[in-house]
């Protein structure tokens, strides 16, 4: 069983994606911690993102889902970062092998896996039995993402803007922007809690192994 989770920054998919690997047993993946453990190496390093792109590219090579452990990872000016070296198409291509890896590699002793990122059902695992798109507004997405952090409702608008802009940059890249899988289920979470968001995926991945089970048992 491989479950997808897509969406732009603050739209639930973590806290969805946890509650449904706790749920069905099923390993889990943060995609977007790969990206952001590559941004932390290039910060680390010193790297000027602008004319060093071989650099990236080596520290790419040096990423391990062991590496999306550290601490550091959740800061905002990694988030950012990540979302610069994102676009680097052979930065994707090497970061793309770890998430097949992880999606294909035998689960046992879990049901299945499940992964959450921008090109999971699109890109890395366009064959998953079960893809989930969150939505929210960004209004809403940057609230969220301010209160995660603790942040007073100063950093409202500040929090607001580069979440903005990250969601551009992650929209509008040339390789593997965010969209939604043409088979996948949207939610949009704007006005959802995220018990309703739970719920709502939790239906549509029994719906699917429902479908999937008597499919198989007519065939058999
Ligand atoms: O999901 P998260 O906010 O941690 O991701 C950080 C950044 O990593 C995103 O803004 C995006 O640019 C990049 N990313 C990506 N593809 C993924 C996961 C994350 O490009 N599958």
């Amino acid at each position: 069983m491989i479950i997808t989770i897509d969406g732009p920054a603050g739209a639930g998919k973590g806290t969805v994606a946890q509650f449904l690997a706790q749920k069905y047993n099923l390993k889990k993946l943060d995609t977007g911690m790969l990206y952001r453990a590559l941004a932390k190496a290039v910060l680390e390093a010193q790297i000027d993102v602008s004319t060093q792109q071989e650099k990236i590219i080596q520290l790419a090579q040096q990423v391990t889902i062991d590496a999306t452990e550290q601490e550091g990872l959740r800061k905002e000016e990694v988030a950012n970062l990540a979302s610069i070296v994102a676009i680097i198409p052979d930065v994707r291509t090497i970061l793309n092998q770890i998430q097949r890896d992880f999606a294909h590699a035998n689960p046992h002793p879990y049901w299945g896996v499940i992964l959450d990122g921008r090109d999971i059902g699109t890109v890395i695992c366009p064959e998953a039995d079960c893809k989930i798109f969150l939505t929210a507004s960004s209004e809403v997405r940057a609230m969220r993402r301010n209160q995660q952090i603790g942040g007073t409702p100063h950093h409202h608008h500040e929090i607001s803007k580069i979440m903005i802009e990250r969601d551009m940059r992650d929209q509008n890249r040339r390789v593997a922007p965010l969209s939604a899988a043409e088979n996948a289920y949207t939610i949009d979470t704007t006005y959802l809690t995220i018990n309703e968001v739970c719920s709502r995926a939790a239906y549509y991945i029994d719906q699917v192994y429902l479908k999937n089970k008597n499919s198989s048992s007519i065939g058999a």
